[in-house]
């Protein structure tokens, strides 16, 4: 799961994402307004944490162009005391949920995590694809009932796939969403080509089918 983070206040910025990336998710940050649209504009994301006061902007102009783009990117406000008028405005434009400042990072992890069920595995508990079931809010794997030790890599390309299925997914947009927009991605595709080498024969040593298919010239797909 990716996962951007919109705050101008440093400390609380480096709190919430490394709070996250422990939680094993993918975690992006934005300081200012103009970073944060920046980055919605041109990156898909799982789930947006925004703050609604910002150096150089309103966060709920962030918040009106990322429904413009990506209308399926689940969104949850930071809002500070006695702004009920940003609230209300926030859930109209589209966000799912919204914090008020002070808050403590595990009830915002448990907001984050309900609004994941909700938003990317429509509410049911577990993705389940023919013999293969994952629980994504703990981590784990099943083919024939069985658990599959995979890396975070490949559990994360794995539910990439399957939130995907019959979608062509190229190189780089697997390379993105594995490693974020920091890293160069065309050092990458050997990678995405050895994490999806390995993914399959975990699979398929399991008693699994082989999904993925390999679409030429263009990337991947899971059918
Ligand atoms: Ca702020």
């Amino acid at each position: 799961m990716k996962i951007l983070i919109i705050e101008d206040e440093p400390a609380l910025r480096e709190t919430i994402a490394g709070y996250f990336l422990k939680e094993g998710f993918i975690c992006e940050a934005a300081e200012d307004f103009h970073v944060a649209l920046e980055k919605v504009t041109l990156y898909e994301y799982d789930l947006v944490v925004l703050d609604i006061s910002l150096p150089g902007g309103n966060g709920l102009e962030v918040l009106r162009q990322l429904k413009k783009i990506h209308p399926e990117t689940g969104v949850l406000i930071l809002s500070a005391k006695n702004s009920l008028d940003d609230k209300i405005m926030g859930l109209d434009l589209g966000a799912d949920d919204y914090l008020t400042k002070p808050f403590h990072l595990p009830e915002l992890n448990a907001r984050v995590k309900a609004l994941l069920r909700r938003r990317v595995f429509k509410g049911s508990p577990n993705v389940v694809f023919e013999e293969i079931e994952i629980d994504p809010m703990n981590n784990v794997m099943q083919v024939h009932a069985k658990p599959v030790e995979l890396t975070k890599k490949e559990y994360d390309l794995l539910l990439y796939f399957i939130t995907n299925k019959n979608r062509v997914l190229t190189k780089a947009a697997i390379a993105e969403h594995l490693w974020g927009d920091y890293m160069d991605l065309a050092d990458n595709f050997d990678l995405v080509y050895s994490h999806i080498k390995n993914l399959r024969k975990k699979i398929m040593q399991h008693g699994g089918n082989d999904y993925i298919k390999t679409v030429y010239g263009m990337g991947y797909k899971w059918v």
